[in-house]
This record gives C-alpha cells, structure tokens and sequence, in this order.
C-alpha cells in the first residue's frame, strides 16, 4: 500500500477537505501516474452531493485526469516511465463481456467507475483524481498526444469525450446542422468537436453573454433559450441536438427544433426525471436519446484526433483549496469554460 493524499467530501453535500488514504501496490498490469491536473466536471458536484443518490463516502471526486507515469508493472508493454497519460471516467469492466468486442464497455454492468464505485474485492471505494497519484489497470490508461498540454487536456477525458461520442455516433459532419445546449464544460468542448468534424454548429445558451467566445470556439449562429423567439426562429432546424444542461427544462419545446427524423441526445443528467408530451417525438419521428462518456477505444481516438486538430479545453486553473468555491460558481454556470485543479498545490 502507498499512502495517497487528495480532497474528500465525507457526507453528502459536505465541503471537501484533505483526506489521506491507501492506494493499493501496483500488479504487474498497472500503472503508477503522479497526477498533474485534473478537470472538474459538473458529475464531481452532483456526487458530492449525491444528487443521484448513488454515492459512498469518504467520496474523492475527480476523472479528467492527467500526469506521468511514475512506474509500471512487468507486463504492461503500452507505458513506460515518463509517459504523459490520462485517466477518464473508469478504472476497470467486465473484460469478459461480448460487448467489449464491440467497444462499448461503458455500457457494461461491471464497469467500475473512476471514484465512488465498490470494488470486487475491498471494503473501499475508487477513489478519484482529486489526489496526488493513481495506479491503474494499462488497459484504462490513455495516451495524451505531444502537442496538448496537460492541463487544458485533462477535460478531454470526460467533457471531450462525451460529447465526441454521440457527435461521431449521430454523423455530425459537413451539411449536419448540430445544436450544442449549455456552453460549460460539456458544451464548449462540443462546439469545438462538431466544429472540427465540419458539422453547422449552434449554441443554445440561457444568454448571448459567451456569445463571442462560442463563434470563436467555431460556431456558426449563437441563440438565447431566454428568448422566446429563439424557438420560433429555429423549429424543425437541426439533425442533431446535444443537450448537456444539468437541469430540468421544457423537454417537449427543445425536441421541436429538430427536423423530422432528428435526435436529441441527452448528456446532461439532471437529477429530476424527465417529463414529455408524446406529440413532441411522434409528429417528427424524432429520437430522445441518452449517451455516456465513450469506450477506451474511442477516447484514445478522440485525443488523437485533437492532438490532430489541435483541440484542448479552455480552462481556468484553481488551486486544490478553491474547489468548494469553484463548485459554488459551477452552480451558477460562472466558469469559462472548465475548473482545472493544479495538482501541485495539494
Ligand atoms: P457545466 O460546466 O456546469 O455546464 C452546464 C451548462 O448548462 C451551464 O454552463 C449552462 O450553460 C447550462 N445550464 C446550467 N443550468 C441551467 C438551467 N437551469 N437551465 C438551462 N441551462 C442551464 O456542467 P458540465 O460539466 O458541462 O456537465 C453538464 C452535465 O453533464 C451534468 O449534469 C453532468 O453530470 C453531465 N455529464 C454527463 C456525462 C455523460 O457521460 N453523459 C459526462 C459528464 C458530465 P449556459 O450558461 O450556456 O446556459
Ligand atoms: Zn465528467
């Protein structure tokens, strides 16, 4: 066992504070990672708080990770000491699953999450990136390309991902006109993709106040959702809508901006249910969709393709000691565009 200092939250809704605790010996499979950064995403905050009323505590947050390996085990042949890799948000899945074949395993029954996830085998939780370091299993290890650095890449392997994901699953490319709902960490990094993939973007944000930053960012027309022009000018405008709100909203009135055949895909996951008119999907053969994060495959594909493309976050970096604070402006979709905790400062 090596002792691992990091920030835990022990009870629902509890500030974090330093929290010191043991990291198992590194198998011959593993990777020992001295974490460098790592991205706060709104799914830290709902779990802190267990909003989803799935959270074990003491609860160290965190799965947009980044730093070097410090060691490897004898049989890992894919890192070596030195490597600048990342960590996203699962440490381990049910390798035995047919799925795996079909680079799903997020979508699997034992996919073992980054932080707060039981582990077979130990009385204690994953504990998460809020820490000084990390050993995990080589095959959840990602590489993070040359050209990227390590702190504005850390959101890659969340906020990136999950939306490249739905954005490759649902074909945005030329001639797609996609809407990005929400332009916080999720949001911003989908203007960025679909951009890049050659795809029509448009913002849907509660004001114009980050307009100018969206159209740098790539997007084509920016729209206020507190206008209710908005959904008059944009009904029945888009293929493909990602809604990466963290909130309840007036469902039925977003699915009439898609085009007959559209698809909302929801990534957001507010902690309400999800209340719908059935005449908002039927008259439009529209989809409301769901997707999660993406596969290791899929995500080593999506920092490839921004090293290509030269895509990382924009961030603001915090120390680890103004993360209740950072998690008070997050509420308030106060955050240009992702919290990013120096790792150094812990
Ligand atoms: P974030 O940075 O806080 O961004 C959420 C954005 O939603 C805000 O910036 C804001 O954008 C908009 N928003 C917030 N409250 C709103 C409200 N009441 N009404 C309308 N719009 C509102 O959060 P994030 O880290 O991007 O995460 C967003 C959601 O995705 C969270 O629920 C998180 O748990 C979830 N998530 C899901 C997955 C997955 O795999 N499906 C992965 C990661 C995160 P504007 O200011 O532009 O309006
Ligand atoms: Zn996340």
């Amino acid at each position: 066992m090596a002792t691992a200092k990091g920030y835990a939250a022990q009870a629902a809704g509890a500030p974090l504070a330093p929290f010191t605790f043991d990291r198992r010996e590194p198998n011959a499979d593993d990777v020992v990672i001295a974490i460098k950064h790592c991205g706060v995403c709104h799914s830290d905050l709902h779990m802190v708080d267990n909003g989803w009323g799935m959270s074990i505590y003491p609860l160290v947050p965190g799965h947009e990770i980044s730093g070097v390996v410090t060691a490897v085990g004898s049989a890992v042949t894919k890192f070596k000491e030195g490597d600048r890799v990342g960590v996203g948000c699962f440490v381990d899945s049910c390798i035995g699953c047919a799925t795996r074949d079909l680079d799903r395993e997020q979508y699997m029954p034992g996919l073992i999450q980054t932080y707060s996830n039981p582990q077979p085998g130990s009385d204690l939780p994953t504990y998460g990136g809020y820490s000084d370091h990390m050993v995990v299993k080589e095959g959840y290890v990602l590489s993070i390309p040359d050209n990227l650095a390590l702190d504005a890449a850390a959101p890659l392997l969340c906020a990136g991902i999950t939306l490249y994901s739905p954005l490759r699953h649902w074909n945005a490319s030329p001639g797609k006109k996609v809407a990005i709902l929400g332009m916080g960490g999720l949001g911003h990094m989908g203007v960025k993709l679909a951009h890049a993939m050659g795809a029509e973007v448009t913002v849907l944000s509660q004001t114009l106040s980050k307009q100018d930053d969206g159209l740098k960012m790539g997007a084509a027309h920016y729209y206020a959702t507190s206008n209710p022009e908005t959904f008059k000018t944009l009904a029945g405008e888009f293929d493909l809508l990602i809604c990466t709100v963290s909130a309840g909203l007036d469902w039925g009135a977003y699915l009439g901006l898609l085009k007959v055949d559209g698809a909302m895909v929801l990534v957001g996951a507010p902690e309400e249910s999800v209340s719908l008119n059935a005449f908002a999907l039927i008259p439009g053969r529209r989809t409301l969709a769901g997707s999660m994060i993406g596969s290791i495959k899929e995500t080593q594909e999506m920092l490839d393709f921004c090293g290509e493309h030269n895509i990382v976050a924009d961030i603001e970096t915090i120390s680890i000691d103004q993360i209740n604070d950072a998690y008070k402006r997050m509420q308030k979709s106060d955050v240009r565009y992702r919290f990013v905790i120096d790792m150094a400062t812990l």
